[in-house]
């Protein structure tokens, strides 16, 4: 008969390693804002590669000349998984924006407070969201000619966002 104090749970190594340093790099996967980009990891890599030459890009469908928005794997109006991928042009305007003021994702605490909104780029119909660097968010302005830029997060990857021109 087992002993009812004792489990194998309760047995332990008599040295365990200790605990992980909090990094960056040891966000629980769930709670990571960015995505990961490599391409054992997703279909969109392109999209990073080319956010690492400095351009923000897009799939585009050569069937109906449909241009998407986030990058697809697939047209999601004709199904065709042969797609070509385009720059995005670099300049845009505020279409509306907000602060982060508190509840920044993980590992963003630190940058609070900071802009996030939505950004109507020139001569395609497109409205992304992102972050908006430059000047502080309270004199941020609907109507701002903002421009796109890429950078890198801090750990290797990739993501975009915008900032003023002021
Ligand atoms: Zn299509």
């Amino acid at each position: 008969m087992a002993s009812p104090t004792t489990t194998p749970s309760e047995t332990r190594a008599p040295e365990s390693p200790p605990p992980a340093a909090k990094t960056p790099e040891k966000r629980p996967f769930l709670l990571d804002f960015f995505p990961l980009e490599t391409p054992d990891q997703t279909r969109l890599h392109r999209f990073y590669e080319r956010l690492r030459e400095g351009r923000l890009s897009t799939t585009r469908c050569p069937r109906d000349g449909e241009l998407h928005w986030p990058p697809r794997t697939a047209c999601p109006s004709c199904r065709t998984e042969e797609l070509e991928w385009v720059d995005l042009p670099e300049s845009g305007h505020v279409y509306a924006f907000s602060a982060v003021l508190v509840g920044a994702p993980l590992g963003m605490e630190a940058e609070v407070p900071f802009a996030v909104g939505l950004v109507d780029l020139d001569g395609v119909p497109l409205r992304l969201f992102g972050r908006i660097e430059g000047r502080p968010w309270t004199e941020l302005r609907i109507g701002e000619p903002v421009r796109t830029e890429a950078y890198d997060i801090g750990d290797g990857r990739m993501f975009y966002r915008f900032r003023t021109s002021g």
